[in-house]
């Protein structure tokens, strides 16, 4: 039960660049600014999650934590009926969403979903999708002086997800914001970077920056991965999902 997946992001350029798609017993990390396709990105993979291994699947089920209200059921419907011919109801069935409003609910689903990912009469769940990672955290722990303990208790929420990705073999994906770095030279306008520092880079295996191109194109930057060089390519925003 622990070989490595890859699961398919809807595009073979972007699967190329991640060495396969988005791995099982791995935490990936994806940031970009607002409509970048973040969203979209994990409605596409809530469905090709659950295609069989042939089709670059991962044959399992779909955990998600939404923290900010983004889970569209009718996108992963549209998703699942015109590009993969599949039945919407079952692919919904396949998927457990819980909405968290604080970072302690978020923390507590996550240890919840453990029990639910160990049950064998349940599963098996390939992947766990935490929409917005950093959000909550960021609300809060707002005040002043609190970013430490803010960084502390997100170290402890990564670190489990870790664990859930390594024991259950599990694909962790994890959404993140961008916010303007005030260290950085803004000559030619604020400079973006992740949310989190050093404890996100520590935790995820790969990260991807998510950037807007012509029209519903969209550049996907792998910067961060294990065994693969840093890379980019454009892949398209459709009704189908990601596709190149
Ligand atoms: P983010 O999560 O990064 O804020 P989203 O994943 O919500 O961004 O992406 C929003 C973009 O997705 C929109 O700008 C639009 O171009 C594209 N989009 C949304 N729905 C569809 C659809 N049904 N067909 C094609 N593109 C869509």
């Amino acid at each position: 039960n622990k070989q490595k997946y890859f699961i398919t992001t809807g595009s073979k350029q972007f699967d190329m660049l991640l060495g396969g798609g988005i791995e099982t017993m791995s935490v990936t990390e994806v940031h970009g600014e607002f409509r970048t396709g973040k969203t979209q990105l994990c409605h596409t993979l809530c469905v090709t999650a659950q295609l069989p291994r042939s089709q670059g699947g991962g044959a399992g089920k779909v955990a998600m934590v939404d923290t900010e209200g983004s889970f569209r059921p009718q996108r992963v419907s549209e998703i699942a009926k015109t590009r993969y011919d599949l039945d919407p109801k079952e692919v919904l069935d396949n998927i457990i969403v819980a909405r968290a409003h604080s970072h302690d609910a978020q923390m507590d689903m996550v240890t919840q979903l453990g029990v639910l990912f160990a049950d064998p009469e349940r599963g098996p769940f390939r992947l766990l999708i935490i929409d917005s990672i950093t959000a909550l955290f960021r609300t809060d722990f707002s005040g002043r002086g609190e970013l430490s303990e803010r960084q502390q208790r997100l170290n402890v929420h990564l670190q489990r997800l870790v664990k859930h990705a390594e024991e259950f073999n599990i694909a962790v994906l994890v959404v993140n914001q961008v916010m303007a770095d005030p260290g950085a030279n803004a000559m030619f306008g604020p400079v973006l970077k992740p949310v989190g520092g050093h404890v996100i880079s520590h935790a995820c295996h790969t990260r991807i920056l998510m950037k807007k191109g012509r029209g519903d194109n969209r550049i996907c930057k792998v910067i961060d991965s294990p065994c693969m060089p840093e890379a980019e390519c454009t892949i398209q925003l459709t009704a189908g999902g990601i596709s190149d």
